[in-house]
């Protein structure tokens, strides 16, 4: 039997380790290596490191802290969940594990066009965190492929670096606020590419130009960029809950006074549960 299961390995997961550890509570991590922070080649805007730190380095800092206050990690994804009764239930590769209480911190994953070159030029010019990489497009020209909240976003907080940008939308209607879509409108850094879909991105070392299709003229064209964005939402890894907890309509876990979820005794913490900030460090 377990005292608490904390499945996630992220910064919220491994924060919920180290408290839980500290506190004698012996907590089990069911997570594989990895998460959305390892992606991040260099992080500058975690307070205490002020000569930056690789988003692995970080993480892996955090699962030393944990391990040293003697929390226990399985390096394992849970495939099914059972909430309906104390002890919760759970299993990973056909194993059934037992705990007290559980932290859900599976975060979530950007979504990705899915289009040739995508894959090949992540970290080198592609990307899909503006706050993590707008300052190394200072002076460069870069796109923002979305037309929602987070693009619009992106594109005024990218404007404060990048000598042009770009925003390529899919439709001619923008799904972002108006009060968003009005200051992007505004900003003369920003030019709206509409009724376009990014078809691939090209390079050698690294990004250089996207290919364009006019989804109304069915013409195809090449640009230069130096950076791309993409903002085309995030999926909440919430899949394996399969109707244990309730969820909001995008199926981020809808949490109360904080952590608590709508299952006694199950908490939630990080992005799984919070669809606006997705950052490291979040102060509420
Ligand atoms: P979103 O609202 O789902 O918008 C995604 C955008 O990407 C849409 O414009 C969509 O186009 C486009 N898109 C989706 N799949 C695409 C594909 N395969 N190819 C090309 N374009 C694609 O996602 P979000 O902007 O990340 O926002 C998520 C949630 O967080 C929303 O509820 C939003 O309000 C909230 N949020 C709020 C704030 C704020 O209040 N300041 C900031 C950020 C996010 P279509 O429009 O054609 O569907």
């Amino acid at each position: 039997m377990i005292k608490i299961a904390i499945i996630g390995g992220g910064p919220a997961g491994l924060s919920a380790a180290i408290y839980a550890s500290r506190a004698i509570m012996d907590p089990v991590v069911f997570a594989p290596a990895g998460g959305q922070l390892t992606l991040s080649p260099d992080v500058c805007n975690y307070p205490g490191f002020p000569d930056k730190i690789s988003g692995f380095e970080l993480i892996e800092r955090m699962q030393k802290q944990a391990l040293n206050y003697g929390a226990k990690f399985i390096q394992r994804n849970i495939d099914k969940v059972d909430f309906s009764k104390r002890p919760f239930r759970f299993w990973t590769g056909g194993e059934e594990f037992f705990a007290e209480s559980i932290i859900v911190a599976t975060g979530s994953s950007a979504k990705w066009l899915g289009v040739p070159g995508e894959y090949k030029f992540r970290g080198k010019g592609v990307s899909a965190c503006a706050t993590c990489d707008a300052f190394f497009f200072k002076d460069k020209k870069v796109a923002v492929i979305g037309g929602g909240d987070t693009a619009i976003e992106d594109s005024l907080f990218l404007s404060r670096f990048a000598s042009e940008v770009t925003v390529i939308h899919r439709r001619d209607l923008l799904r972002a606020k108006k009060y968003l879509q009005d200051k992007a409108f505004e900003n003369n850094k920003i030019t709206m590419r509409w009724n376009s879909e990014v078809k691939e991105f090209e390079g050698e070392e690294k990004l250089e130009r996207i290919k364009i299709l006019n989804n109304i003229t069915g013409e195809t064209s090449f640009e230069d960029f130096d950076g791309a964005f993409i903002a085309i939402g995030h999926h909440p890894n919430t899949e394996f809950l399969e109707g244990q907890l309730d969820l909001d309509e995008n199926g981020y876990i809808l949490i109360h006074d904080f952590t608590r979820t709508s299952v006694e005794g199950v908490f939630a913490a990080g992005d799984v549960a919070d669809s606006r900030y997705m950052q490291v460090s979040v102060v509420s």
